[in-house]
């Protein structure tokens, strides 16, 4: 299972990516289960057909007019189309949908064909006061696809898989304008034909899309050597309720702020992205993964650093902690298992032989230096071609009753150490109280010259109301987060779920200054009402 040999297929409203890849946990797994006190819920989830749905408060008219925008095959109202646009994939969105709870569900579903209907859908939703979810792969994890309802006529999810073209390649600078309803493994094949990859690879790869990279703005695994989503971009176009707003006529410019930056990240609250110009790399002639041994957390953290900071950076680079180290995702069965000890890391490196030979080389010795203990390729080899896998794990765990969530976070160097500890405590005191102790896993998932993000995975024993019990730890671990005065979020994006701890954290001058922008570009307040900021139909 690599970025190359996966299909764009539809998902299940709440079982992950392909069906062919579903995976079951085996007996040996189920037994180590219960042992651990996880019981499997009285209640198996409910049908998708059996979701409850709230009823559909936009008037017909204003479906017909919708419907006029797009074209009447390309606007749906069917519970189908509306339980698939329900929420995105956190855990405590798929367990309200197991538990049929469809209450955040629009009440329609818009598939523009071009960015000038999805202009005219903006001016019509503004104007009939209809609350909008731009929709790309619908993979966010931090409730940026449910906006509030109150205070509009309804919600109109705006799903862009229909704008799904490679626009243009431009060989000598580059780049490619990719429209925003592509799907990564698509976006990805289509470049690798001309001989170049984006080098964007989430975990999500199967589910997301280019215009959700650029909304939420994503960083892939590979974010070491080709960068995150944000640093590939160089141009956009944004529909916007009062018209189109067209960024990026040059790689860089003195111009003002950097009015693209703006727009990254602005997750569906400024306007709909519905292309983007992103810069091209060629595609690698040669990989190499391999796998580290260190002595300690703390003593592979200091190595990445070093390699970072005065070294040949590979293009993937991540470290476990003791824990993570001592449980194998890929192997539910060893999933509350002890392990060999020690923290292991992997190393990535892709392009031209020269050049891998050389990053190898250069990287190798820092690392040895720092203590180190290469074990070779194979380990490397194993996470690279298994790395797409770990998402499934999550239906069959939850299925067995395991509360399985992450968050990630990033700091400075000289704060993570204090950051992952505070973490791993308001995690673990938050879901202590069960028979067995959670699991906190913690590895760096993304690393810079000045710092690096830390990314948590946490396992336990369902209670009789998981949402609650998850929310709770969420909570104490954004405190923890906060305290630290580390950053709310990496490359999840701020949604619904961050959005008052990202205020916090940012303050209200510069929450004024965001909703001052929006209110320019969407002054009715249609766009993702909530998400990012609070909505403008809240007052001011
Ligand atoms: C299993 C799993 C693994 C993940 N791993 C990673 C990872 O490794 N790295 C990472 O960065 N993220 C990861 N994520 C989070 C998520 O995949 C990313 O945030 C991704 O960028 C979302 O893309 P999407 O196309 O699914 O966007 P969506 O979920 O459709 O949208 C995300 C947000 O942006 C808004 N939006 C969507 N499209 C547009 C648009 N065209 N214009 C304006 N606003 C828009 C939405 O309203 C929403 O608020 C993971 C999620 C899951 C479920």
């Amino acid at each position: 299972m690599t970025e190359s040999d996966l299909p764009v297929v539809d998902f299940h409203p709440y079982r992950w990516g392909d069906p062919a890849h579903a995976t079951h946990l085996p007996d040996a797994a189920r037994d180590t289960l219960a042992a651990f006190g996880v019981k499997t819920p009285t209640q198996p989830p409910v049908e998708p057909e059996a979701v409850l749905l709230p009823a559909i408060t936009l008037d017909p008219e204003t479906l017909a007019a919708l419907a006029a925008v797009v074209g009447a095959g390309h606007l749906r109202s069917d519970h189908e189309a509306r339980v698939a646009h329900t929420r995105g994939w956190s855990t405590p969105d798929l367990l309200r949908l197991r538990a049929g709870d469809g209450t955040d569900a629009p009440d329609a579903v818009a598939y523009p064909g071009t960015h000038e209907e999805v202009v005219a859908l903006l001016e019509l939703c503004a104007e009939r006061r209809v609350a909008v979810v731009p929709y790309s792969g619908g993979t966010s994890v931090v409730g940026g696809l449910a906006p509030l309802r109150a205070g509009f006529a309804g919600v109109v999810a705006v799903d862009l898989k229909r704008l799904d073209a490679v626009l243009s390649v431009d060989e000598i600078s580059r780049t490619a304008t990719l429209q925003a309803g592509l799907r990564g493994p698509a976006a990805e094949a289509a470049l690798r034909e001309k001989g170049y990859t984006l080098g964007h690879f989430p975990q999500s790869y199967e589910g997301a899309s280019i215009g959700g990279y650029a909304a939420a703005r994503s960083a892939g695994q590979s974010s070491a050597g080709y960068g995150r989503f944000d640093d590939m971009v160089v141009g956009l176009t944004l529909a916007t309720p009062r018209g189109t707003v067209t960024l990026g006529s040059a790689p860089k410019s003195a111009a003002g702020p950097d009015l693209r930056q703006l727009v990254l990240g602005s997750e569906g609250a400024l306007g709909v992205i519905t292309s983007v110009t992103v810069r091209l790399r060629p595609a690698p002639a040669e990989r190499v993964y391999e796998s580290w041994r260190f002595a300690s957390f703390e003593a592979g953290a200091d190595a990445l650093r070093k390699l970072v900071q005065d070294g040949q950076v590979p293009t993937v680079l991540r470290l476990s902690d003791e824990a993570e180290t001592s449980v194998n995702l890929a192997d539910p069965a060893a999933m509350f298992g002890g392990g060999p000890g020690g923290c292991l890391a992997v190393t990535g490196y892709e392009g031209t032989a020269a050049e891998v030979a050389a990053r190898r080389a250069g990287a190798t010795a820092v690392l040895e230096a720092a203590g180190g203990e290469l074990l070779g390729t194979e380990g490397g080899e194993a996470w690279r071609t298994g790395r797409y896998r770990a998402p499934y794990l999550r239906d069959p765990l939850l299925d067995a009753g395991v509360l399985i969530e992450t968050l990630e976070t990033v700091t400075f160097w000289s704060g993570l150490h204090e950051l992952r500890a505070a973490v791993t405590a308001a995690l673990t005191d938050s879901l202590s109280g069960q028979a067995t102790p959670p699991l906190v896993l913690c590895h760096i998932s993304h690393v810079y010259e000045t710092g690096a993000s830390l990314y948590f995975t946490v396992a336990c024993a369902q209670t009789e109301d998981p949402v609650t019990q998850w929310q709770a730890a969420k909570s104490a671990a954004n405190a923890a987060i906060r305290a630290c005065g580390a950053a709310i979020t990496h490359h999840h994006g701020v949604g619904t779920d961050h959005r008052d701890t990202y205020a916090e954290e940012i303050g209200p001058l510069a929450v004024d200054a965001l909703r001052a922008v929006k209110r320019a570009l969407d002054p009715v307040g249609i766009l993702n009402p909530g998400v990012l900021v609070r909505s403008l139909a809240d007052g001011d």
